[in-house]
C-alpha cells in the first residue's frame, strides 16, 4: 500500500496552498478568530461575503475541479478535487455558495440532463451567480422518499405542480431547486415520479423557513400552487426521476477530504486542554478525557483510510457502492461523539451561546454540537436507514421493508 501522491497531484496541491496562503489574507479579521463574532451565518452580510469568496475561488479555477472544460469546470481528474478540499480543510478556508449546485444539481445535470440544460445551468452555477436547493422530501416522504405526493399534471408543454416540500435547505436565497413530483399516480410508487429544474422565483412557490434548534432559519418549508415548469427542464425520461434522484443521492454522499475538518476540531480541543484546569489540573492531564479524546483520534484515522478506499474504486471507474454507508454510518455517530466529548471538556462552559459575556469561542462550541444532531445522522438519509441497506445489500439479510 502507497499512501503518496504522484509528482503532479503535489504540484497541483502546491499551487492550491500558495494561492490559498496569498489570498486568504484579503478574508475580514473575524474568519476564523476565536476572539470576534462574526456575522450570523444566515445573515445577509455572511451570503454576500460567500458569494464575494466563490467568485475568488471560481476566477482561480477552483470550482467544478472535475467538470468537464466545455461547461466551464477546469477538466481535472477527481483527485485534485480531493486535494483541493484537503488543502481548503486544512487553511480552514471558507467553502463559497456553491454547496448544492456544485455538489449535486450540477453533477446530475452533467449525468442526466440535455445539452441545453447543461449550456444554460452549468456556467451559472459554476460562478455562483445561481443558488440551488433540493426539494425532495416532504412531511410524509423522507426515508421513504418514494412516497412523495407533489403532483406534476401534464398541461401541453408545460407541468404543473402542486404540494409541498419541506427540509428544502438554503430555500429563501435559491434561484433553482433540483424537484422530485408524481407525474404517474397509477404506477408503483418509484416508477411514477419525475425529476425537475424548478425555477425558485416561479409564480405560485411560496417559502417558509422554520429554525433550527442553534437558532438558525436556513431551512424552509416550500409550497407549490399550480407552478408551472416547461417540459424542456424535466431532467431524464418521464416518470424515472426516482433513479435520476439516486445519482443525485450518491454525489450527496461522497464526502470526500472530510475528515481534516475533525482533525482540526481535535487540535482545537487539545489547545482548550491545555489551557483549562478542572479539580487543580489541567484537562490534558485527565485520564477519562485523555482516554476519549484518543478515541476520536482513532475514529477518524479509519474514516480517512476508508475514504482512501473509496477514492481507489472511484479512480478506477467503480461506483461507491452499498458499502459507503458504512463510513456515512460512522462519520455521522463519530462526529456526534466528538462534538459530544466537546462539551465534556468545555464543561457548564459548553451551553453558554453567543451573545454571553463568557462563552467560549462566541458559543462555536454549542452550535456545533447542537448542529451535529441533524446532517450527520439525519440530513443525508437516516443511519438506520443506512443500516437496513448494509444489512441487505453488503451482508445479503432479507429486505426489511
Ligand atoms: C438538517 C437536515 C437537513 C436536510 N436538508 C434537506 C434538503 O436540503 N432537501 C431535502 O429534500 N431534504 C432534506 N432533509 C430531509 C432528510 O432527507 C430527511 O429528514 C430524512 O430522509 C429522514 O426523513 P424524515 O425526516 O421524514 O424521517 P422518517 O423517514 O419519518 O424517519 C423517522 C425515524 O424512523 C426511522 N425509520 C424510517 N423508516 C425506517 C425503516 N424502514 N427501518 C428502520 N428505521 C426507519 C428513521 O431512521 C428515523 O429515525 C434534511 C433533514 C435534516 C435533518
Amino acid at each position: 500500500m502507497d499512501f503518496s501522491y504522484s509528482p503532479e497531484a503535489e504540484a497541483f496541491r502546491n499551487e492550491v496552498r500558495e494561492w490559498l496562503a496569498e489570498n486568504m489574507k484579503e478574508l475580514p479579521e473575524w474568519w476564523g478568530n476565536p476572539d470576534t463574532a462574526g456575522p450570523d451565518p444566515d445573515s445577509k452580510e455572511y451570503r454576500q461575503f460567500n458569494s464575494w469568496w466563490h467568485r475568488k475561488l471560481y476566477d482561480a479555477g477552483f470550482v467544478g475541479i472535475a467538470w468537464p472544460k466545455e461547461y466551464g469546470g477546469r477538466g481535472a481528474t477527481i483527485m485534485e478535487q480531493v486535494i483541493f478540499n484537503e488543502e481548503m480543510a486544512k487553511h480552514r478556508a471558507p467553502a463559497g455558495v456553491g454547496g448544492i449546485g456544485v455538489g449535486w444539481a450540477g453533477p446530475t445535470i452533467i449525468v442526466a440532463g440535455t445539452e441545453e440544460q447543461k449550456r444554460r445551468f452549468l456556467p451559472k452555477i459554476l460562478t455562483g451567480e445561481e443558488v440551488w436547493a433540493q426539494c425532495f422530501s416532504e412531511p410524509q416522504a423522507g426515508s421513504d422518499l418514494a412516497n412523495l405526493q407533489t403532483r406534476a399534471v401534464e398541461d401541453g408543454d408545460e407541468f404543473v405542480i402542486n404540494g409541498q416540500k419541506i427540509w428544502t435547505g438554503g430555500a429563501l436565497e435559491a434561484d433553482w431547486a433540483i424537484l422530485l413530483a408524481r407525474t404517474d399516480p397509477d404506477a408503483p410508487k418509484h416508477r411514477g415520479i419525475s425529476y425537475f429544474l424548478l425555477d425558485m422565483h416561479a409564480q405560485g412557490v411560496t417559502t417558509r423557513p422554520f429554525k433550527w434548534m442553534t437558532g438558525e432559519a436556513s431551512h424552509c418549508e416550500v409550497f407549490f400552487d399550480d407552478v408551472r415548469i416547461p417540459r424542456s427542464l424535466m431532467v431524464g425520461e418521464l416518470n424515472q426521476g426516482f433513479y435520476v434522484a439516486m445519482g443525485t443521492l450518491e454525489f450527496e454522499r461522497s464526502s470526500l477530504g472530510e475528515t481534516i475538518g475533525r482533525e482540526n476540531i481535535i487540535q482545537d480541543l487539545i489547545k482548550i486542554m491545555k489551557k483549562m484546569e478542572r479539580n487543580g489540573q489541567p484537562l490534558s492531564e485527565d485520564p477519562v478525557i485523555r482516554q476519549k479524546l484518543a478515541q476520536s483520534y482513532i475514529e477518524t484515522n479509519i474514516l480517512k483510510y476508508m475514504g482512501l478506499r473509496s477514492l481507489t474504486r472511484q479512480l478506477r471507474g467503480d461506483r461507491s457502492g452499498p458499502e459507503a454507508n458504512m463510513s456515512f454510518v460512522l462519520a455521522g455517530e463519530s462526529i456526534q461523539r466528538l462534538q459530544d466529548f466537546a462539551m465534556q471538556v468545555l464543561g457548564p462552559y459548553s451551553q453558554l451561546g453567543k451573545g454571553s459575556k463568557h462563552a467560549i469561542e462566541h458559543g462555536r462550541w454549542l452550535r456545533s454540537y447542537l448542529a451535529s444532531r441533524g446532517i450527520p445522522t439525519i440530513g443525508g438519509g437516516t443511519v438506520e436507514i443506512k443500516r437496513n441497506i448494509i444489512a441487505q445489500r453488503v451482508l445479503g439479510l432479507p429486505r426489511s421493508y
